[in-house]
């Protein structure tokens, strides 16, 4: 999004048109940027044969799915349903990976049934497994390399205490499985959190993966996962994305020269694809100045963006109604029957009831998160190619809200 004659375009569409034709709340995101970031890694790993898996959960509209599909790339899925919408989407199995964590052995049946890659986490089910297809059905495994990384405690997956992964230190008893069970294993993967800043902590965990990896002869790639990290402050640090294609190259091309075979490189990520390509647009219900605090009350919630409130995230908030206001301090916050402040203490153009504010990073892990609490609607999502602005998700309606309750006859 960018000013331009004193006002905000997103790929050359002005927002406040957009949002009187959708109304607010709303979610926009632009394929452009999304193109971007994807072309960016795949370049930052040119030197090696790799494979980018978008991670649907990040953001599952189908049309955002198909987009990344005809950019060639494959999928990251965490659930059945995101492997079902994947073949709805248009993606073939082998270009679905299926990372579950802590599901039964039905579902994993489910998986193989419909042909995608597999990625077990844990020794009980891979045992059920190998017991089920022996060297039948190829397998990935998810291990866990303890690296202590991301954001925060939430999003971190690779520590000491974490449910995800096999312990490298089970190396042994995971060996004794695959080879008494005859697994065939074609893969292994971690993925240690998100929000990761350091790109020697990816390397580290590379290298504990790799160590591993030399006691699996039958491989064909090696999954490094994701975590990358965003700018979501204005001058906000990054994940080096160069230097981490660059660095990783040079050690995965080392590695396989070594095991004796060209293997392919993946990576997983949805935050780093998705997050700048969104913005989510409200109307400011009420301005309101108590003893302490000028809040500014929006048409939105925990219900539609709960990250600031259950991650602590920093979203940039602009008044984009009054690009050039005088700055003045607010605390945004929503109207659900909760505490739900999306931001204390803000600078931000001065506010009239009425205005529209654009949330900054709302393309991953924003809409997908959505609910109904308060039985409140989930806001309608629209995606901008090519100039155009189209709608993807509508808006619900109260019939979407009683949709599956079953009114008793009294
Ligand atoms: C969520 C998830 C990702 C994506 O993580 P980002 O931080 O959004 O890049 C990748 N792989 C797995 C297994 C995940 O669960």
């Amino acid at each position: 999004m960018n000013l331009k004659e004193g006002v905000y375009e997103i790929s050359g569409v002005p927002v406040l048109d957009v949002c009187r034709q959708f109304n607010t709340p709303l979610y926009v995101y632009d394929t452009a940027k999304m193109e971007a970031q994807y072309k960016r890694l795949s370049k930052a790993l040119k030197g090696t044969k790799h494979k980018i898996n978008y991670a649907c959960k990040a953001l599952s509209n189908i049309n955002v799915l198909r987009f990344f599909k005809q950019l060639g790339s494959g999928l990251d899925t965490v659930s059945i349903q995101e492997v079902q919408l994947g073949l709805k989407a248009g993606f073939v199995p082998k270009d679905i990976i299926f990372t579950p964590n802590g599901v039964s052995i039905e579902e994993i049946k489910e998986a193989v049934a419909l042909g995608v890659k597999v990625n077990i986490d844990n020794l009980s089910i891979l045992e059920q497994f190998g017991a089920l297809y022996g060297n039948t059905y190829p397998v990935c495994i998810r291990m866990n390399p303890h690296i202590m990384a991301g954001g925060n405690l939430k999003i971190s997956t690779g520590h000491i205490d974490s449910k995800f992964g096999i312990s490298i230190h089970q190396t042994r008893h995971l060996e004794r499985l695959v080879k008494s069970l005859n697994i065939q294993v074609e893969g292994l993967h971690m993925h240690t959190g998100s929000d990761i800043l350091d790109v020697d902590v990816f390397l580290r965990g590379a290298e504990l993966l790799l160590d591993v990896a030399r006691d699996f002869p039958d491989l064909k790639y090696i999954d490094f996962g994701s975590g990358f990290k965003v700018a979501y402050k204005p001058n906000d640090m990054a994940t080096d994305i160069e230097e981490l294609g660059e660095k990783m190259t040079r050690l995965f091309n080392a590695f396989c020269k070594e095991y004796g075979r060209e293997l392919e490189i993946e990576f997983e990520p949805g935050k780093f694809l998705v997050s700048e390509s969104g913005y989510f647009f409200c109307k400011v219900n009420v301005v309101k100045t108590t003893t302490a605090t000028v809040f500014a009350g929006v048409d939105t919630g925990l219900n539609h963006l709960i990250r600031p409130m259950f991650y602590d995230a920093y979203h940039h908030i602009e008044n984009v109604s009054n690009p050039e206001g005088r700055p003045r301090v607010y605390t945004v916050v929503g109207y659900i029957c909760e505490t739900d402040t999306f931001a204390s203490d803000r600078q931000i153009s001065e506010i009239t009831e009425g205005d529209i504010l654009c949330f900054r990073n709302a393309g991953a892990y924003c809409f997908t998160m959505a609910n109904n609490y308060n039985s409140r609607y989930k806001p309608a999502e629209v995606l901008i190619h090519k100039g155009k602005a189209q709608l993807i998700t509508e808006r619900q309606t109260m019939e979407d809200v009683l949709r599956n309750q079953i009114e008793l006859e009294w």
